[in-house]
């Protein structure tokens, strides 16, 4: 079997990672012309380190283990502290912060000689009863046996299958920087979040001296789409917020800071027909609030070449693949969002109300509610369509 994995992002290269464990072949194609550091940083949590750790792959050598996840006040009081090492102890594997390019170079070293043609943008496809043909922008085809959309949230896999569909918008606008940082309210393996009105925070110790931050405002979705307002308006935005805050976003240059706007997609109850599948962000992307858009891809990339190594017809193997899926996708799609829609409140009363409801509910159930998503079990026998 040759499998064509469109997208070289986190899930087209833990799918070709996980193939080539089960010794099936594939080959990617990368719309990019070169690879590039993003400059920003991924949680990557425990569902999907037990992935990466049963390929092999181990993100705590250049990323940073998070010990305590704690949700504060603007001015750095701090409302709850979760017991992040202790949860990750219960599901049986860590989460990690880290630089994103960190993991992409992890996920590269893994494919091993797995082809990877880069410069190579699909325009469509074709499927016939033999294989598929793939398609690209230099007039450029490849021919398999199955082809695995892992291109991204703006797939043309999808987008075939799909017609014109508009992304979602949620009117905030999110920044993201990775930069030298210490600060003696960051500690080791730190995992702080902010919640403000209408505006949050993070900020993550990702080992080397090196801090991940990131930071969210509500604007109207044009302004969300193409941010202009430069590092000048985060420092405006986050004025007053914590030392800690106000001094990472100072130390960062401006050309460090990425802007992008918060976005999903409908959710699909299909995400493929005959030979073609679609994994990662193609088949379900998702908000950033419980940081499961890579982990979910990780855990697509493996389950799909599960099915595909233990289903003798592709065409099984793949609807398997999605219906084994499916369920969990969309329970962090819609979880995603509604978590989303708490943290960017904006009104006065409500946002009093979230603070005192976070104050006060029971470790028990704060505990239960972060633990749920991360839970994962690695796949063993195939499970009937
Ligand atoms: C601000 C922000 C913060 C995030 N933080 C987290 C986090 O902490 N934890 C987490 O788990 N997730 C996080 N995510 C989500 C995560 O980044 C995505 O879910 C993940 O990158 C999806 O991987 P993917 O491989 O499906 O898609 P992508 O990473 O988008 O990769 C798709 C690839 O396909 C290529 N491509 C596109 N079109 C074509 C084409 N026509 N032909 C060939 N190649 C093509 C692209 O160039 C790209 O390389 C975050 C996302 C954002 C925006």
């Amino acid at each position: 079997m040759r499998v064509l994995i469109i997208g070289a992002g986190i899930g087209g290269l833990t799918t070709a990672a996980a193939l080539r464990r089960h010794g099936i072949d594939a080959e990617i194609h990368e719309a990019a012309p070169e690879f590039r550091d993003t400059g920003t940083g991924l949680g990557i949590l425990s569902n999907a380190t037990k992935v990466l750790h049963a390929l092999d792959i181990d993100l705590t050598t250049t990323g940073r283990v998070t010990r305590k996840f704690t949700i504060h006040r603007p001015d750095g009081r701090q409302l709850r502290a979760l017991p992040f090492e202790d949860m990750s102890r219960e599901l049986g594997s860590p989460a990690v912060t880290l630089a994103r390019t960190d993991v992409m170079t992890a996920l590269r070293a893994a494919i091993g000689d797995t082809p990877l043609h880069l410069g190579s943008r699909l325009i469509s496809y074709r499927q016939d009863d033999d294989g598929v043909t793939a398609e690209f922008a230099d007039g450029r085809t490849a021919r398999g046996d199955v082809l695995v959309g892992a291109d991204g949230i703006r797939s043309v896999v999808r987008a075939q299958q799909t017609g014109p569909e508009p992304v979602r918008e949620y009117g905030y606008v999110c920044w993201l920087a990775v930069v030298p940082f210490t600060h003696p309210n960051v500690e080791t393996g730190a995992a702080r979040h902010y919640w403000g009105r209408g505006q949050r925070f993070g900020l993550m110790d990702i080992g080397g001296g090196r801090a991940y931050w990131w930071g969210t405002k509500n604007v109207p979705p044009d302004i969300a789409r193409d941010y202009t307002g430069g590092k000048e308006g985060i420092v405006t935005a986050f004025d007053g917020w914590a030392d800690e805050v106000v001094a990472v976003i100072a130390g960062t240059p401006p050309d460090a800071i990425v802007s992008v706007p918060a976005q999903d997609r409908n959710f699909l109850d299909q995400w493929g027909t005959g030979r073609v599948t679609l994994v990662g962000d193609a088949a379900h992307a998702m908000l950033t609030s419980l940081s499961q858009g890579a982990g979910s891809s990780i855990e697509d990339g493996y389950v799909l070449a599960h099915h595909l190594a233990t289903t003798p017809d592709p065409t099984t193997a793949l609807r398997t693949y999605e219906n084994t899926r499916r369920p969990r996708a969309r329970l962090l799609v819609t979880g995603s969002r509604q978590l989303s829609r708490i943290e960017q409140i904006h009104n006065p009363l409500a946002a009093a109300t979230r603070t005192a409801i976070l104050r006060y509910t029971p470790m028990r159930i704060l505990r239960s509610r972060n633990i749920e998503p991360m839970r994962f079990d690695l796949p063993t026998t195939p499970v009937e369509v």
